[in-house]
């Protein structure tokens, strides 16, 4: 898989949000280090607060089908989902990502135009919380 074809499969997955109030399509194709790829889209309420991320979508669906070792994450969004800059994890994104990564290893593939930019997780969550510091 490469970082090319995650990024291919996040712009996909941005066809299946359901985004009736912002508008805003978010896709993300995570993969696992067994070569499956989970993809997520983002969820919209009418109550504002159950909306949940692309990128949680897709953890969850893996999480709960039993992944536990994850390589990247590509993200693709925009409005209507056309992509004209780079649609960066929010923060509780970033906080779940760190649940379940190596922050030096785990990078992040986000989706320009023509392109994508790609980041470890420390570099988008520097001295992060996670399970160390409860030890
Ligand atoms: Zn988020």
């Amino acid at each position: 898989m490469t970082d090319e074809t995650l990024c291919q499969l996040a712009m996909k997955a941005m066809e299946t949000a359901y985004v009736p109030y912002s508008g805003y399509k978010v896709g993300a194709a995570l993969l696992c280090e067994n070569g499956k790829v989970y993809l997520g889209c983002n969820i919209e309420n009418a109550a504002f607060t159950p909306t949940v991320c692309g990128e949680r979508t897709a953890f969850f669906k893996a999480i709960s089908e039993g992944e536990k070792n994850f390589v990247s994450i590509a993200v693709a969004g925009g409005k209507d989902g056309v992509v004209e800059d780079v649609f960066p994890p929010c923060g509780v994104c970033r906080q779940v990502i760190a649940e379940f990564c190596n922050p030096d290893t785990f990078t992040i593939l986000m989706v320009k135009p023509n392109g994508y930019e790609k980041h470890t997780l420390r570099e988008l969550l520097p001295f992060g919380f996670d399970k160390n510091r409860l030890k």
